[in-house]
């Protein structure tokens, strides 16, 4: 029912020739086409990725890693806007990312922000939340996000322009992933949430994508995906081999 999709977050790794060779590293994947695959290159190298996935004729998305809380351009040294983002030709944002809360102090204020200049630019946004090793011992995982969601509840909508994105801290780079099992009982933990705030018959309870984050490879997609609340996946060190992202693309 739920299009399944696989994101890939570069995070602040590349060069251009790096850059250059993973996509062209893509076009030798037989990437599903019953899947719909995105990657999140770092700022710098977006419209190269653009560039070469229009001219090699990829259907693979291009999105960025961040953007600005502020809507519109102005006086913000250092900062990108989402109307930039997207007047670059991207349609994807990652908002809320563990190490952009944690290292930037991203509070779940600002992150709404993020999410709603987002929106009022037409990029399509995966949003991340997920608990701390610390938390998910104390049993508090489900209410964790449920707090991060809460923030942004009222901009999650059924057209597929949000995905929602979990992603325990303690298995994200460390080679700890979390069992099928507690990664099901989080997504449908959400999707229960969701129906509880907007009511079970909502469109976008049944239309929401959860993909799932955290030590994903080639290796475990196939168990994770096989979730019936799990719809793909956001991929980080895995995703920076074409080999290896194109086989979890196709495990989805
Ligand atoms: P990882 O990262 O796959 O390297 O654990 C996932 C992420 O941070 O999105």
């Amino acid at each position: 029912m739920r299009r399944p999709l696989v994101a890939g977050n570069w995070k602040m790794n590349g060069t251009r020739a790096s850059v250059a060779e993973l996509v062209s590293g893509l076009r030798k994947q037989s990437l599903p086409e019953q899947v719909d695959v995105v990657v999140f290159p770092g700022f710098l190298h977006a419209d190269q990725v653009l560039t070469s996935i229009r001219s090699l004729d990829l259907s693979v998305g291009v999105g960025v890693q961040d953007c600005s809380p502020d809507p519109d351009c102005g006086a913000r040294t250092g900062e990108i806007s989402a109307h930039q983002i997207a007047d670059l030709g991207c349609a994807w944002v990652l908002v809320g990312h563990s190490e952009r809360r944690t290292f930037w102090s991203e509070s779940d204020e600002v992150l709404t922000q993020k999410c709603r200049a987002a929106q009022q630019a037409g990029l399509k946004i995966v949003f991340c939340v997920g608990e701390t090793l610390e938390q998910r011992e104390s049993g508090i995982s489900l209410a964790v996000v449920e707090q991060q969601l809460k923030a942004v509840l009222p901009l999650l909508d059924a057209h597929e322009t949000v995905v929602i994105a979990y992603e325990p801290i303690w298995a994200i780079g460390t080679g700890l992933t979390a069992q099928p099992n507690q990664v099901q009982e989080i997504h449908a933990g959400i999707r229960a949430w969701l129906a509880r705030c907007l009511g079970a018959g909502s469109a976008t309870v049944k239309n929401m994508r959860i993909l799932y984050g955290g030590s994903v490879k080639a290796a475990n997609a196939c168990e994770l995906f096989a979730m019936p609340d799990v719809d793909g996946g956001l991929i980080g060190g895995a995703s920076l081999s074409a080999d290896e992202f194109g086989a979890i693309c196709r495990a989805a």
